[in-house]
């Protein structure tokens, strides 16, 4: 139990035993077993003094029984006796003291001597000395009786003082009590303590492990705290850096400034000098279209290109020397204009029985295409045309021809996406596109709007109709607006076209609306003149200039006659109206060309829709083209030749100069 106790409980005990020590160092001392011992033990310690003296008391009795003599020699000497009789009625608050000595004097004058108190006898007295023997013997008693009143007077005392050390016991109880009671108190305390301490404890390792939180966390951040200083000195010397180049930049700042203004300087005199060189380019443009018109007008307003197409697969070959086409007088470089077709007089062979003699055509046209002739050269020739008509100059281009002569071909070229096999339309369209995209660098601004119509039997139908308008309302060709000269097809589409894709995509509506019709009614395709027509409107804003003009394609119905000796079935009758009307609307043609070059005053317009329809691109301020298809076969040599006599008719017209529609 002690070994548990607090120190501080212990130090507390030691000092208050101190405490007691020392108080009681004034008291009679008391041996450390008699300290400890409780005030049972201590009357039990003081019982054998007691006895002790009672024991003496006996002895004295037993003495007094006994002779006196020496009894009273002991008493003429006080011993030890005399000297407890000094202090015993020194009792008091204290009274340990006297315990102590009387317990000492005990100890050190054990009961022996009191049984023989007569130390000095005298000699032995004769035995007939009964008198001295008496007054030894009264002597003895004597001192035994103050022997024992002294005893007696010792045992009062040590009564007291056990009744005194039972009350210092009864205190030391109470003070026994009362440090238990502390005891208790402080070990409470001290349990709280402990379990303070406890809490303490797990506080501080709660601490210590928030502080080795905390020393992780400032390790981190040191850490960082490293990179951040080391990021910050990169930082700082970027910051060098870009300062030193700023520092630089601002110099050099300094040195543009005065260079842009400078420039500026020049800027403005560059302005000068484009603003005349605009007007100066725009002079030259408009002397480039005068040339250019002179060019087409030595050419000749009206043109004949002969083109003939390759044999076909499956075709026979024709005889050699059938088709010859000579070269020009420069030589094979030179592009051939001329033509040469053999024909065998069959008749002449048959009334004679020789062999069929032949006869050359020759033919001259402005220029001559023979079967092996690409697409490509043949809008190389006519692109100049094209150019006309952003000028302002109205242009028409014709495909004449019998059917399967390749005029579609021309035109539209094969369909199925080859660029190589793409007809005039396309590639006029792309060449309208591209110009007028140059155009705009000199201020000049186009747009385009393009119809499909054919004629066939004289009627006029809309090749880009598209849902519920197909095949509804008749189309007329009526005056745009009261007074003006321009014509449009009532129900017609007019589209506004600015790229190639669209242009396709109205050729593929076309082609589409045609396929439909040859269906309903036999190759009406070739029994139907087709007209593309783009309305080309240039505006040249800040001249104040305009320009309207159209541009023709047209791909003509078969040129091709009937057999006048051919007998009719009632089906051939509509095939013999369709080709009247063909073959009127053809000579027609011609003979609007004819009067337009004969300078005639009535132009014979209204005797066919499709010169009616195309009037203003006929007349005097119109370029005319018409390609003359020819096939290669020999069996077509008669319808060959009707088309290469049409065709040098229209050859040897001159329409008057041209006059571009400027405003
Ligand atoms: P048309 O329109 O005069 O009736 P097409 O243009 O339909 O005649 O031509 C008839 C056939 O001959 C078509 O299959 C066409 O592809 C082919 N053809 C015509 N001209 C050429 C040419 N220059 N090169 C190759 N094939 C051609
Ligand atoms: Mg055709």
């Amino acid at each position: 139990m002690q070994a548990q106790r607090p120190p501080l409980l212990e130090v507390k005990r030691n000092f208050e035993l101190k405490t007691t020590l020392v108080k009681a160092s004034s008291r009679p001392p008391l041996s450390g077993s008699r300290l400890k011992r409780g005030p049972d033990q201590m009357k039990e310690a003081l019982e054998p003094a007691k006895k002790r003296t009672r024991g003496l008391g006996a002895v004295t009795k037993i003495d007094t029984s006994r002779s006196k003599g020496p009894l009273l020699s002991s008493l003429s000497q006080p011993q030890g006796p005399t000297a407890a009789q000094k202090g015993p009625k020194k009792t008091g608050p204290r009274g340990c003291t006297a315990v102590g000595s009387v317990l000492k004097n005990q100890k050190l004058a054990p009961t022996a001597p009191a049984q023989k108190p007569v130390r000095k006898r005298p000699g032995k007295r004769p035995d007939w000395d009964l008198k001295g023997q008496l007054c030894d013997l009264t002597e003895e008693l004597k001192c035994y009786r103050e022997k024992t009143q002294k005893l007696d007077q010792e045992n009062q005392g040590l009564q007291e003082q056990l009744k005194e050390a039972q009350e210092q016991a009864a205190a030391l109880g109470t003070e026994r009590n009362t440090l238990e009671g502390e005891l208790a108190s402080v070990r409470t305390q001290a349990e709280q303590c402990q379990q303070k301490l406890e809490a303490l404890c797990a506080r501080v390792l709660e601490l210590e492990e928030w502080l080795g939180t905390k020393e992780n966390l400032i390790q981190e951040l040191q850490k960082e705290q490293l990179e951040l200083q080391e990021e910050r000195k990169a930082l700082a010397t970027r910051l060098e850096e870009q300062e030193r180049r700023l520092q630089a930049s601002e110099a050099a700042l300094l040195s543009n400034e005065s260079e842009v203004v400078c420039l500026r300087q020049k800027t403005a005199a560059q302005v000068t000098l484009l603003a005349e060189q605009g007007d100066r380019l725009h002079g030259l443009e408009m002397e480039r279209r005068r040339l250019h018109n002179q060019l087409q007008e030595l050419k000749g307003n009206i043109r004949v290109f002969c083109r003939v197409r390759p044999v076909l697969a499956g075709e026979p070959t024709p005889s050699p020397g059938f088709l010859l086409f000579p070269h020009g007088p420069a030589g094979p470089s030179d592009p051939p204009t001329r033509l040469s077709l053999s024909r065998s007089d069959d008749r002449r062979s048959t009334l004679t029985r020789a062999p069929a003699p032949t006869t050359r055509h020759d033919f001259s046209f402005d220029r001559v295409f023979p079967p092996g002739s690409k697409q490509e050269e043949v809008f190389e020739e006519i692109s100049m045309l094209v150019q006309s008509a952003l000028d302002g100059y109205p242009v028409c281009i014709f495909a004449y021809g019998q059917t399967g002569s390749g005029k579609t071909f021309t035109m539209e070229g094969r369909p199925g996406g080859d660029p190589q096999l793409e007809g005039l339309i396309p590639r006029a369209m792309r060449h309208l596109f591209s110009v007028a995209q140059e155009m705009s660098g000199q201020g000049w601004t186009y747009s385009f709007v393009a119809s499909y119509v054919e004629i066939y039997n004289e009627t006029v139908r809309d090749l880009l109709a598209t849902g519920t308008r197909k095949g509804q309302g008749e189309c007329e060709i009526r005056r745009a607006r009261p007074g003006s000269e321009e014509l449009t097809v009532t129900n017609a589409r007019y589209v506004p076209v600015s790229c190639e894709r669209e242009v396709e995509a109205l050729l593929h509506l076309a082609h589409q609306n045609r396929a439909v019709a040859r269906t309903a009614q036999n190759e009406r395709s070739s029994r139907s003149h087709s007209v593309f027509q783009l309305q080309i409107s240039g505006e040249h804003a800040a001249r104040g200039l305009q320009c309207v003009a159209p541009l023709n394609l047209v791909d003509l119905a078969g040129s091709e006659r009937l057999d006048p000796g051919l007998t009719l079935g009632p089906g051939e009758r509509d095939r013999l109206r369709e080709t009247q009307s063909i073959n009127s609307s053809l000579s027609t043609l011609g003979l609007v060309i004819m009067a337009l070059s004969n300078k005639e005053s009535h132009v014979p317009y209204r005797n066919s829709k499709l010169t009616y329809l195309l009037q203003h691109s006929l007349g005097g301020s119109a370029k005319m083209l018409m390609f003359v298809n020819i096939s290669p076969l020999e069996e077509n040599v008669s319808e060959s030749l009707n088309s290469l006599r049409f065709a040098s008719k229209v050859n040897q017209c001159v329409i008057g100069t041209a006059q571009a529609n400027k405003k």
